[in-house]
């Protein structure tokens, strides 16, 4: 471990790598993500409609993601976007779960819908604009499922495993680490895909990685090419927007995958996948780089 992070990150004891502590598997559902597979949760952005949601879960289950992903509650940049169908979309996650066998990822924004959304989901998001939430983070300690935290899009490293800190201190160490793009003067793109932050992470805690390369590129072109770099960097998996009609999508259109284009991502990655497992624990001259400077 290079000396600067034990420094930084050890006084989050119950996330932080301490002594090469055994890396944490999270369960969701039926899945288990942090062990050797990698785990890919897809679907829209947000649930519009039953069809919408059963087509887009048939289609990304038979190419391969364990979880479904759809958000019912939307924390959206503008107030006049569509704010999802709450309670309905629910509904609709789960029928979609039990038809496909997929497990079910959804996002919570308020403490006041935790336990509603524990009733439906597998694994309950934090969006980057929650991150900071201690509120909401307190009551996902007693939620009694894992959480999958997004780093807030202005949010360094350490703060992303403060609010880890913060919800496994609430009794829930089930957690899952997503980077998905952080704001930088970079335009081209929606956010700036930190690809350190998964060795980094990886390096100094011990719960699992992902990345969300929709979210990170904005532009549904870059989204195969960054999921290729998440694989060869160790990520324990990804979070990705598809939808069978994107340009008609509510929210999130010009970043979400058509199915074919999600079949031919995930073929793709396969050989990437092989090269992954030698980027599972941090490499040698990774840390000895660290030391030296
Ligand atoms: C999402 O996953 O659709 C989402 C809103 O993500 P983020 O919180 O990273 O913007
Ligand atoms: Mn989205």
């Amino acid at each position: 471990m290079n000396p600067k992070w034990n420094g930084q990150f050890s006084c989050f004891d119950l996330v932080a790598n301490i002594d090469d502590r055994a890396r944490s598997i999270v369960r969701a559902g039926n899945v288990e993500i942090g062990g050797d597979d990698f785990v890919v949760m897809a679907g829209p952005c947000a649930v519009e409609s039953e069809r919408q949601l059963l087509r887009t879960a048939e289609a990304v289950a038979a190419a391969g993601a364990r979880l479904l992903r759809g958000g019912a509650y939307k924390p959206r940049s503008s107030p006049y976007a569509f704010q999802g169908l709450g309670i309905e979309g629910l509904k609709i996650l789960r029928k979609a779960g039990e038809e496909t066998g997929l497990a079910i990822v959804t996002e919570v924004m308020s403490g006041e819908d935790v336990d509603l959304i524990a009733e439906y989901a597998d694994l309950m998001q934090v969006g980057t604009r929650s991150m900071g939430n201690y509120a909401l983070l307190e009551r996902l300690g007693g939620c009694g499922r894992p959480v999958l935290l997004k780093r807030g899009m202005t949010a360094t490293l350490e703060e992303l495993l403060q609010s880890a800190q913060v919800i496994a201190m609430n009794g829930n160490p089930q957690i899952v680490l997503c980077e998905r793009g952080i704001r930088t003067f970079e335009t081209a793109t929606r956010n700036t895909l930190d690809i350190a932050a998964v060795p980094v992470l990886k390096t100094v805690s011990h719960l699992p990685v992902i990345v969300d390369p929709s979210h990170a590129a904005g532009v549904r072109c870059l989204v195969p090419i960054l999921a290729r770099a998440a694989a060869v960097v160790g990520a324990d998996g990804l979070l990705v927007e598809v939808h069978p009609a994107p340009d008609q999508a509510l929210s999130d259109g010009e970043q979400s995958l058509t199915f074919r284009q999600f079949r031919d991502m995930m073929d793709d990655l396969q050989p990437y996948l092989a090269i992954r497992e030698a980027a599972r624990l941090p490499s040698p001259q990774l840390v000895v780089a660290g030391v030296a400077d």
